[in-house]
């Protein structure tokens, strides 16, 4: 890294602090620009010197120096990511304005680097007859295909307009985040007197009260705002079908209502782009060019799984509905349902049925419990502890720090669990990187969560699944083991990483586990046996509405992306059209729509990708029958071949290749479509 000692920016002196980890108390949002303006020429002075190098094309002369360039970079840019993803302010949001558009022509003038693709290009052609170890081979055919996709074939003309469209596109993705933030941050339910707190427990009581409190309300106020940790429980239990339908309402509109913050012509501009980049590239539909670079490989491949799902969970969902109309009559509420009735009516038939309350089980997971349970199965399956370092400065206060230290009690990482929802956090939960693990080099990984903060936080057996979720992403970036960082941790193909995060949710359901941590948060009593069978028979109700949910965006997100080069959308209109033509039920409904759907718009990520959560399941399902069929959870043998060819191995290997090396064969669906209730069990 080329520090410039002399420069008094934090951001670009060495970072002294314990662990290396960010100078958070000092770096400041206006030290960002200066640095990155320092730190992307010194980037690009390195790539030059790697193209420009008069010896002759090695593999670490051209590829695992590439591999290590622009760490001074990199580091700023994952600290200022996590930043305006986790704790953001005005003063960093415009720097994220002012910099989209720079971060992209940087990539655009790595990629465009005629004279390095010339040498990888003539590497790539003479892999077969180089001697390389298959983790090198790898990682120049990943970075070879790197290159391609960002356009490094395109002929000079078309170079300069890509750069161009990428450009546009990065302002327009930033600005898309952005107005579903203020959509979010901008809406408030307040709710005003006993009438209005009708059917709430005490739980949700205590969350929208903490949220008044963070919006600087009179104490006794309490507000419910979008965040999916409170704006779900109330869906859940308000009696108030007016206020339900408010909230649901304002859900829906987010992202889509005239003014500043209308992202329905962001999102019409971005797919204009997005069609021809992927006419530069020679590919028919955006859904094409993104798909190469996925284990589905083509549309169809998505498309056949996903139609596999959806008029099946349509029929189940219709069947289930009849005990939710049948609720409505009892209740004397509509026998009409909509959409903002639906989580309410199921509740109801769950707790008649199952005679279980949700505010029942919700002090068995406490917070702070349900982290001890996510390290002891971490611990059990892979040998690794965390323990928590206190008294250091990060991002946030409510965020903490823990050491991972290996079965040899050596270091192997470290891990941040910032919980708690926030305005200046965007809603979701992810899992990133401070710093990436490669060899020598130790991760620091963070997890996201949006918990509504109490004292003590309870949360939902869905959080609990969530927590977990997460934590599967921040062990496959803990236990990493690549020796280059293009290869580590979650840098896998899209539809892939989701295997081990949704495989590590199996564990949150485990008997031993729940017996274990699932422990009163005010008495310590473990939950009662007959509690936990209740609890997991609710949860096989009404699975195919979750299913629906789902699956119908995903469909819609497909659909969108296959449309051909040139085609003008209105995405309002398109959405209602495929609504329609899919059948998508109206009192069920879409759990994103287009105009806040940041999977698809607030990066290219999960564009023609959102069904990439699904993919995986069909991977995960499969591969925990592996434990299953072991006969213990725990199985050690099983354990150490999930890790080294799945949580250690990252990109190192080919997926579908290391998925039949953990389980011995390729995946099959009918494990998915069982757990989902699609199959009989
Ligand atoms: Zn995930």
């Amino acid at each position: 890294m080329n520090l410039d000692t002399n420069n008094p920016n934090p951001l670009l002196q060495e970072w002294t602090g314990p662990y290396g980890l960010p100078p958070f108390a000092t770096a400041l949002p206006s030290h960002f620009l200066p640095a990155f303006e320092v730190a992307l020429p010194a980037h690009l002075a390195e790539i030059d010197a790697i193209a420009n190098n008069p010896a002759s094309a090695s593999f670490a002369n051209t590829l695992q120096a590439l591999d290590e360039s622009g760490r001074l970079r990199s580091r700023i840019d994952l600290l200022f990511h996590n930043l305006t993803a986790s704790e953001t302010s005005p003063e960093l949001q415009a720097v994220e304005r002012e910099m989209a558009p720079r971060q992209a022509a940087h990539h655009n003038a790595i990629y465009m680097n005629a004279a390095l693709f010339q040498r990888i290009d003539a590497l790539y052609a003479r892999r077969a007859e180089l001697p390389l170890e298959s983790e090198q081979l790898r990682l120049l055919e990943r970075i070879h295909l790197d290159f391609v996709r960002a356009g490094a074939r395109l002929a000079p003309e078309a170079r300069q307009r890509y750069g161009a469209v990428m450009q546009e596109m990065a302002s327009l993705c930033a600005q898309f985040g952005q107005n579903v933030l203020a959509d979010e941050a901008g809406y408030g339910l307040e709710l005003r007197g006993d009438a209005d707190l009708a059917g709430l427990p005490p739980s949700v009581l205590a969350a929208a009260q903490s949220a008044a409190t963070q919006r600087g309300l009179p104490a006794g106020s309490h507000v419910i705002t979008l965040s999916p940790s409170l704006a779900e429980p109330f869906l859940t239990f308000s009696a108030r079908r007016d206020l339900r339908e408010a909230l649901w309402r304002a859900r829906v509109a987010r992202g889509a209502q005239a003014g500043e913050h209308d992202n329905r012509p962001v999102a019409a501009r971005i797919m204009v782009l997005r069609q021809e980049q992927a006419a530069l590239h020679g590919y028919a539909s955006y859904a094409d060019y993104e798909l190469v670079d996925r284990m589905a490989g083509h549309p169809g491949a998505v498309m056949d799984l996903l139609t596999q799902v959806w008029e099946p969970a349509k029929a189940q969902a219709c069947a289930d509905r009849e005990a939710l109309v049948a609720m409505a009559r009892e209740l004397g509420e509509p026998e009409d349902i909509a959409a903002w009735d639906w989580r309410y009516l199921a509740q109801k038939v769950r707790q008649a049925r199952y005679s279980l309350d949700d505010a029942e089980v919700k002090p068995y997971f406490a917070l702070d419990n349900m982290v001890n349970a996510m390290f002891d199965c971490a611990q059990r399956l892979f040998g690794i502890r965390f323990v928590e370092q206190a008294g250091h400065t990060l991002h946030h206060p409510d965020a903490r720090l823990w050491e991972v230290r290996g079965p040899d009690d050596a270091l192997v990482g470290l891990f941040i669990g910032d919980n708690y929802a926030r305005a200046t956090k965007r809603s979701g939960a992810w899992m990133s990187v401070f710093r990436s693990q490669s060899g020598g080099v130790l991760p620091i990984v963070i997890n996201n969560n949006n918990f509504a903060k109490a004292a003590p936080t309870l949360l939902s057996f869905n959080d609990v699944r969530t927590l977990f979720h997460e934590f599967g992403h921040g062990l496959h970036g803990l236990l990493s083991t690549a020796r280059f960082e293009r290869l580590a941790g979650t840098r896998v193909l899209r539809d892939y990483v989701e295997l081990p995060s949704q495989l590590f949710e199996n564990w949150a359901e485990q008997d031993e586990v729940l017996a274990r941590h699932a422990r009163h948060h005010a008495t310590g009593e473990p939950i009662e046996s007959n509690l936990l069978t209740k609890l997991k028979a609710a949860r096989q109700f009404d699975q195919a509405w979750e299913t629906v949910q789902y699956v119908g965006p995903a469909l819609i997100d497909m659909a969108l992306h296959s449309l051909p080069n040139g085609t003008l959308v209105d995405i309002a209109e398109f959405e209602a059209e495929q609504s329609r033509l899919l059948g998508v039920p109206p009192d069920i409904g879409q759990r994103h729509h287009l105009s806040h759907f940041q999977h698809l718009f607030s990066g290219p990520g999960y564009a023609a990708g959102y069904y990439v959560y699904m993919w995986a399941e069909v991977l995960e399902a499969d591969g925990f029958d592996a434990f299953n069929e072991a006969g213990n959870p725990f199985d050690p043998t099983t354990a150490e071949r999930l890790l080294r060819h799945v949580y250690s191995a990252g990109n190192t290997r080919e997926p579908a290749a290391a998925f039949r090396a953990f389980r011995g064969r390729d995946p099959q669906v009918a494990p998915m479509l069982r757990k989902r209730g699609l199959l009989p069990a």
